[in-house]
């Protein structure tokens, strides 16, 4: 930690100084992995509160909440409490909170609801059947993705109805209703007092395009803008930001080109190209030298990301010590792969006194982390998974939050739709979603409707909805007297029945599930107790969570000495001692969904290339033979990647070694026998394309005269000396030296060679 102002200004290179000391405008910084640019936003802001800029005039957008968190606590070590006053966190939760003290002005309550993706997909798929459409045709994925896609672009509903091209588009996607769909998605969001997280981006933009006071307001109270990780900024975000910074003209932006890894989500490197457009005074500072790697790993890194055609010029070198050769591993399945990383990661402990969280195992999507689960299990290391199914998407979890959002807003017709019938009250599908369009087409909340559900239905389904309205009044009244939100809570959590449910389940899974929701509970109540929070209301409490991230999970207490496990575009911005990258594989990274294009290929090694410099000591690349896909074994390739990695920074031996050991080996391909002839040359890029060798090549050896002497490669072994022929019995053998595994006798009817 930074303890004072000469403390910390010691400890920063020349142009890093520069950068902190920075006095008033524009300032971009684009530099590589590790080179100090989260850093000298932190002292920075330090510096700026130092010297008497009030914290409440410092905006700072970082990417996580755990960074924003990270960054709040370094500061709060250079100046002390004041640091709390610091707007800082992501794009999504800042806006959030601007809006939440604007939302009159769009017609919203401040106890807006916020919809995961989930309300928002679950809402589209009631509105795709109210409107018999067909609901393989209209996925709630693709509508949803669609609809998505326009807000980052700020094309609102009634644009996309107008607009010629997107109409045509839709036409050929046979989805000539999305412009309809879009709309009335709109209208149910608003009328249940809900935004979803683009409309975050987007109403803040609305806002402040139709409202100059608001905009005038934030303008000024805003001296300082700062921008991390800005490659990854949207247009929608970026225009905020602008606006933001138009009168004081103070904002400071960093990032790495190298690292934008969002093109998909309409992130744009234009961004980075358009800033110098906008602010034409803008200065720029280089920051050239890793912190972060040892020199094996930024030079790997360098000689990867080299082959991309579209980058900014910019150059990265370390001072920092050699360091270890990056480690290959081969695989024959994805279980292997999952015992081969575990045991590396057990030995490298052992050998070196380390400890768990010192380890990070990256992967390209979510789904890979089982086989490692397994592995590290059985060996008795704990981990920590970030991402894939988060606490917050359990069940139980979602559940019981809808209660308390239900309670908070009754317009919430997600939250609605989730706890009418839980515990069960005999209120069928039907009647709900009858609910829901009523509601709609009054354009009354919900809560009118269920509250006076006699004007509107008969029958049996009456008495259970006026119970459950009876049960909500009683919760408002806990929210009215002023009670906390962990009162409020756990008020709800019994009376609701969610608990006693949960409770009565006595399977393992149950328990599981009572101990989730008492745990979220504990979040509550360390919520309302946390110091830092001074408002204690529920409504401020569903604020704060409905915005946390898979990277947010609640941190076991005095229990984070676990291995990290998450998916590479989760890992931005962070650094561990020793990187795993797994499944480096063709069709898995880069992925084979994501490649249509040159472009698409570039942000994959973009990808790779955040992958390689998350790691300080030691990496090491991981891939499987065959995989389990979808029910069936695959066989794979290895990863065009691990071609393009200069081989000077690699050590093969491991995986060679691994492939001996294993009698069911597949050929080895021309790849790695690249490694283990150790080309000195970086591999060329045509080559990558075409690893392997046509097996067709290889025939039983029985097929031609072999004789003594004969150079011969074999699938499996690589290169050898015929050194002893044996065709006297009826099984005829060939002893051959191999250059890497030695003497093997072949039998010739079934080894595969040809002769060199
Ligand atoms: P990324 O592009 O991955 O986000 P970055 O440019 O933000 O990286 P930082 O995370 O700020 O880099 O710094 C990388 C590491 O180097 C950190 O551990 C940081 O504390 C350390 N570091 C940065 N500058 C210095 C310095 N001048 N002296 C010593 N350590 C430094
Ligand atoms: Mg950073």
């Amino acid at each position: 930690t930074i303890s004072n102002h000469s403390d910390y200004l010691a400890t920063l290179n020349e142009p890093q100084r520069e950068a902190v000391l920075y006095g008033n405008g524009p300032l971009m910084i684009i530099a590589g992995a590790g080179s100090g640019k989260t850093r000298v936003l932190t002292y920075r802001i330090a510096h700026l509160i130092e010297n008497g800029v009030d914290p409440f005039r410092i905006l700072s957008l970082t990417f996580t909440n755990k960074a924003s968190g990270e960054m709040r606590k370094r500061i709060e070590g250079a100046v002390g409490t004041e640091a709390r006053n610091i707007w800082m966190g992501t794009f999504h939760s800042v806006f959030a909170k601007i809006l939440r003290i604007e939302a009159r002005y769009l017609g919203y309550t401040s106890d807006f609801s916020i919809y995961d993706t989930d309300d928002s997909k679950s809402l589209l798929r009631s509105i795709i059947k109210e409107f018999n459409l067909d609901d393989k045709t209209y996925k709630a994925n693709v509508v949803f993705n669609r609809i998505s896609g326009a807000k980052n672009r700020l094309i609102s509903a009634d644009d996309y109805i107008n607009n010629p091209v997107i109409q045509a588009d839709d036409d050929s996607a046979k989805m000539k209703e999305m412009g309809r769909l879009y709309k009335t998605y709109v209208t149910r969001c608003f009328q249940a007092n809900a935004m979803d997280f683009d409309d975050l981006l987007y109403n803040t933009n609305i806002l402040f395009r139709d409202f100059p006071d608001v905009l005038y307001k934030y303008q000024h109270k805003f001296q300082h803008v700062m921008v991390d990780e800005f490659q990854d900024t949207n247009v929608s975000q970026y225009l905020i930001t602008r606006k933001l910074s138009a009168v004081h003209r103070n904002i400071v932006v960093v990032g790495d080109d190298a690292q934008s890894i969002y093109a998909f989500r309409g992130a744009n490197i234009e961004n980075i190209l358009n800033f110098a457009k906008d602010f034409p005074d803008v200065q720029t500072i280089k920051l050239e030298q890793n912190y972060r790697s040892t020199s094996n790993i930024v030079n790997a890194a360098n000689s990867v990301i080299a082959r991309n055609k579209a980058q900014l010029e910019k150059k990265t070198f370390t001072a920092n010590e050699e360091g270890s050769l990056i480690d290959v591993i081969k695989a024959g399945s994805d279980n292997e792969e999952g015992r081969l990383v575990a045991t590396a990661i057990f030995e490298e402990k052992m050998q070196k006194a380390l400890r768990n969280e010192n380890f990070a195992i990256l992967y390209r999507t979510n789904a890979q982390s089982r086989s490692f689960e397994e592995a590290l299990r059985k060996l008795g290391i704990k981990y920590r998974i970030i991402g894939g199914q988060s606490f917050y998407q359990r069940k139980e979890i979602k559940d019981l939050l809808a209660y308390l959002r239900f309670t908070v807003n009754q317009r919430d017709e997600e939250a609605f739709k989730r706890i009418i019938n839980l515990p069960k009250r005999g209120i069928g599908d039907a009647t709900v979603a009858k609910i829901a369009v009523t509601a709609s087409e009054n354009n009354l909340p919900i809560w009118d409707v269920v509250a006076s559900i006699g004007k509107y239905a008969s029958g049996r389904t009456i008495a259970p909805i006026e119970q459950f309205a009876t049960l909500i009044k009683s919760f408002k009244i806990l929210i009215e007297e002023g009670k906390d939100a962990y009162d409020v809570s756990a008020h709800i959590a019994k009376s609701s029945g969610i608990l006693r449910e949960l409770y009565e389940d006595k399977t393992v899974e149950g328990l599981s599930r009572y101990e989730n929701v008492q745990e979220l509970l504990n979040g509550i109540k360390e919520f309302v107790d946390g110091e830092a929070n001074e408002d204690k209301t529920l409504s401020a409490f569903l604020q704060s969570v409905s915005l946390l991230t898979n990277a947010d999970e609640p941190d076991d207490n005095n229990d984070n000495d676990r291995v990290t496990m998450m998916t590479i575009h989760s890992a931005k911005g962070l650094e561990f001692r020793n990187v795993f990258i797994v499944g480096l594989e063709e069709d898995l990274f880069p992925s084979q969904m994501m490649l249509e294009s040159r472009q698409d290929l570039e942000e994959e090694r973009r990808l790779f290339y955040v992958a390689i410099t998350r790691a300080e000591k030691k990496l090491s690349f991981s891939y499987a033979e065959s995989r389990y896909q979808w029910g069936r074994i695959k066989m794979c390739e290895p990863s065009r990647f691990l071609l393009e990695v200069d081989n000077r920074f690699l050590n093969v031996s491991k995986m060679v070694q691994n492939a001996i050991e294993r009698d069911t080996t597949p050929p080895i391909t021309a790849f790695a026998r690249n490694l283990v002839q150790r080309k000195p040359a970086v591999p060329n890029v045509n080559n990558a394309t075409t690893s392997h060798v046509p097996s067709t090549d290889f025939v039983p050896s029985d097929t031609f005269e072999l004789v003594e002497g004969d150079k011969v490669e074999h699938l499996k072994f690589g290169f050898g000396e015929v050194v002893k022929m044996d065709i006297n019995g009826t099984d005829r053998k060939a002893t051959v030296k191999f250059n890497i595994v030695g003497e093997k006798t072949l039998l010739l009817s079934f080894a595969k060679l040809r002769i060199l």
